[in-house]
């Protein structure tokens, strides 16, 4: 028998599934896997991917499907990733599904379970604005941060039903201190027997 704690954490922006996915990801020993990560990264270090995607990200569009898929299939394709992985902010459409059902039926795997942090919009803007003065990312401007949760409600949230026919979706309220919140997705992985064997 092999344990596995394949995971992603979805969420709209704001949601806090950047700092959930990492406590997560922690407990598990698996890597997180975040395609805004790996895309700041290459922007910050000015390579030819990061070049390509810059004016993208700006805009708070998404990068190509084919593009992203194929560098999320590379970093699943690393060691560290065997025993499992939390992907943050991939797939983000239909599309994106069906390429890493394909990616991981080719190598016999599936995702365990899909984490589901639900906030109330308010909450969510709220945190948006803080992060802006915080953080400085570009993309937290007015403008772009309404057209990625336009993007998430359109694009993004249909892929929550495929999951949850699937039967593998857990959803976790979002509101509340950052460690009640871990607290809540930990017993809902658990209640799965996700990667038990792992711990
Ligand atoms: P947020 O959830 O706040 O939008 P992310 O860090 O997840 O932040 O993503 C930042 C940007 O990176 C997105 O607006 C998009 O341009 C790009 N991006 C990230 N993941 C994907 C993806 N799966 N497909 C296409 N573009 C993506």
């Amino acid at each position: 028998m092999t344990a596995s704690a394949r995971l992603l954490i979805v969420g709209p922006q704001g949601s806090g599934k950047g700092t959930q996915g990492v406590r997560v990801a922690e407990t598990f020993g698996i890597p997180v896997v975040s395609t805004g990560d790996i895309f700041r990264a290459n922007i910050k270090q000015g390579t030819d991917l990061g070049k390509k995607v810059t004016a993208i990200l700006d805009a708070g569009d998404l990068v190509p499907d084919e593009l992203t898929s194929e560098i999320v299939r590379d970093r699943l394709a690393q060691d560290d990733a065997s025993n499992g992985f939390l992907l943050d902010g991939y797939p983000r459409n239909t599309a994106q599904v069906a390429q890493l059902d394909a990616f991981l039926e080719e190598r016999g795997e599936s995702l365990d379970a899909v984490i589901l942090l639900d906030v109330p919009r308010e909450e969510s803007l709220e945190r948006l604005r803080l992060r802006a003065i915080e953080q400085g990312r570009s993309d937290d401007t007015d403008e772009a941060i309404a057209h990625r949760l336009d993007i998430y409600e359109h694009e993004t949230s249909p892929i929550i039903e495929i999951y949850q026919e699937r039967g593998i979706v857990d959803r976790i309220d979002g509101v509340g201190s950052l460690d009640e919140i871990t607290e809540r997705i930990s017993t809902a992985l658990n209640a799965r027997g996700v990667g038990q064997q792992l711990v």
